[in-house]
């Protein structure tokens, strides 16, 4: 079982990824959570790159290629080996924030990203993604406030771009929803951790009902 979280920054991914992978294990489950662009050595040095603020001037196909090969390194080192050994698999961004972000938000064409995306991934597709939905501005001053920002001043070189660009980049994800219900669930994101994440969980109840 493959499941994605997708959505802005500071619509709470991160937290939501851990609560549901708990709320799995105590359901007997083995889970590996993982990270995009990270969760390797090699998509970790991606990610320094990616989100560095003093690299400006990054060509959009470079940035879609740079998150392209996060994403082959982890499917290939992390996310096959574990849906082959059984496990669930809960990873905190995918396909779809390259659709949202570099499709929606920079403007390049959706099949290209798409083809890149299915080179990536060899074709893997989550099974349920979890759409974290959240007011553009409440995210982003929820992601400022994270301590593990530091490193970066507060905000990473895309948290830096403009409010037109985020709010594209959530539209997108919207549209995401739309085109697949089936795989794509959103989620409202805002209100009570514990809240959110009884949504996140009948959500992922109506994909294996027992
Ligand atoms: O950990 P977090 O998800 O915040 O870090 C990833 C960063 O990369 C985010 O700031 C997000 O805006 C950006 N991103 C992106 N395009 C992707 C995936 C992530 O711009 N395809
Ligand atoms: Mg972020």
């Amino acid at each position: 079982l493959f499941i994605t979280l997708e959505g802005a920054d500071g619509a709470g991914k991160t937290t939501q990824g851990a609560l549901l992978a708990q709320a799995f294990r105590k359901l007997g489950f083995s889970v590996v959570e993982t990270r995009e662009p990270g969760g390797t050595p090699v998509s970790e040095a991606a990610r320094r790159v990616l989100l560095d603020p003093s690299l400006t001037g990054m060509a959009p196909m470079a940035e879609v290629f740079l998150y392209a090969a996060a994403r082959a390194q982890l499917v290939t080192e992390v996310i096959q080996p574990a849906l082959a050994a059984g496990a669930v698999v809960i990873c905190d961004r995918f396909i779809d924030s390259t659709l949202a972000y570099q499709g929606f938000g920079r403007g390049l064409p959706m099949e290209r990203l798409e083809a890149i995306n299915r080179m990536a991934t060899e074709g893997l597709t989550p099974d349920l993604t979890l759409l974290l939905d959240i007011d553009t501005e409440e995210g982003l001053q929820r992601a400022r406030r994270r301590p593990e920002q530091a490193e970066w001043q507060g905000a990473d070189r895309m948290e830096r771009e403009a409010a037109a660009f985020h709010q594209r980049v959530r539209r997108g994800f919207l549209e995401l929803a739309k085109k697949e219900p089936e795989r794509v669930r959103r989620i409202p994101a805002g209100g009570a951790v514990a809240e959110v994440h009884c949504r996140l969980i009948d959500a992922a109840r109506a994909l294996a009902p027992s």
